[in-house]
């Protein structure tokens, strides 16, 4: 991910290497190259142009550094930038002060939420929480089993409707499994959820069912990064439809540009929380916006 938009930066900012210092024509020149190289990297426009106008800004105001060159100064402030679109420091989990911490998650059809589901509460379960999988997606016929598969393999319980129970309502599952959580004293619950091949006011009102029967301390949007510039009208129809506290990045294993990354959090507002970077439930971290902005200007 990101390897595009990374050589197409490290280019511009070679063009500026040996200069003095920058003139208006530099930065302009520059600025139209990031802005070309987000634009490639499937960055949503309104995104590119709030980007490219502070990184303008700043270098026109920046105050003369002794100790950095105008290449230097450049990389630095695009740096800065990036950290603060991708959402600033490090967002982690916020856990409930009594009671289970209820972590729902939310997205479309594919987008990774059963798998991460599973990788979630393997690395809660390695921070010494008792999490309990929770299966609320029942529109998919396969969702629940392989919740199931996945917990097993991760060690981790998993609530869901009796097979031959019917498919059963998944808002009186996700209600019964907050009471199931107490009583069997797990510290954490996480909600999987429908999701559709695409957005539709029937998934939204289910999701936000859940919500309001759950009460979740957090929920997370669950977003496939391969998505490019889908991902901001999906990511927004789920901020409209449920509301969300952070997104979860799947896929970055893939040869997906990254704009994706930037646009949601940049137009939602949400910050960048965890990213899935394969098959394996392992592959799974917390979301680092510096170090992720330092990878692209490597
Ligand atoms: P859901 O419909 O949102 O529950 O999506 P699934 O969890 O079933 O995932 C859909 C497909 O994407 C499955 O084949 C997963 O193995 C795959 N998948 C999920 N996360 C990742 C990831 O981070 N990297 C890769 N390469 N594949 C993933």
């Amino acid at each position: 991910m990101f390897a595009t938009l990374s050589d197409r930066l490290s280019d511009t900012f070679k063009n500026l290497r040996g200069k003095g210092r920058l003139s208006e024509a530099d930065i302009d020149a520059t600025a139209r190259e990031i802005r070309i190289a987000l634009l490639e990297a499937d960055v949503a426009l309104p995104v590119v142009k709030q980007f490219v106008g502070a990184v303008k800004e700043r270098a026109r105001g920046e105050e003369v550094s002794k100790a950095l060159n105008p290449a230097q100064q450049i990389v630095k402030i695009v740096n800065e930038e990036l950290v603060a679109i991708l959402g600033g420091e490090t967002r982690r989990l916020r856990y409930a002060k009594n009671g289970p911490t209820v972590i729902m998650l939310a997205g479309l059809q594919g987008a990774g939420k059963t798998t991460l589901a599973a990788k979630l509460a393997l690395w809660l379960k390695d921070q010494g929480k008792t999490p309990i999988l929770v299966a609320c997606d029942l529109q998919r016929p396969n969702a629940v089993n392989q919740l199931r598969v996945n917990g097993e393999r991760v060690g981790v319980p998993v609530y869901a409707p009796e097979p031959g129970n019917g498919v059963g309502d998944p808002v009186s599952v996700a209600r019964a499994s907050i009471e199931e959580a107490k009583r069997r004293l797990h510290d954490v619950v996480i909600v999987d959820t429908a999701g559709r091949l695409g957005v539709d006011a029937e998934l939204m009102q289910q999701a936000a069912d859940i919500r309001d029967a759950v009460q979740p301390d957090e929920v997370l949007f669950v977003v496939d990064a391969m998505i490019g510039q889908d991902a901001v009208s999906t990511a927004q129809a789920f901020l409209d439809g449920v509301g969300y506290d952070g997104v979860v990045l799947t896929k970055l294993d893939g040869d997906a540009r990254g704009g994706a990354a930037l646009s949601i959090a940049s137009i939602t507002g949400k910050p960048v929380m965890f990213a899935s970077n394969g098959e394996k439930l392992t592959d799974f971290d917390l979301f680092h916006p510096d170090r992720m902005a330092s990878r692209i200007l490597d």
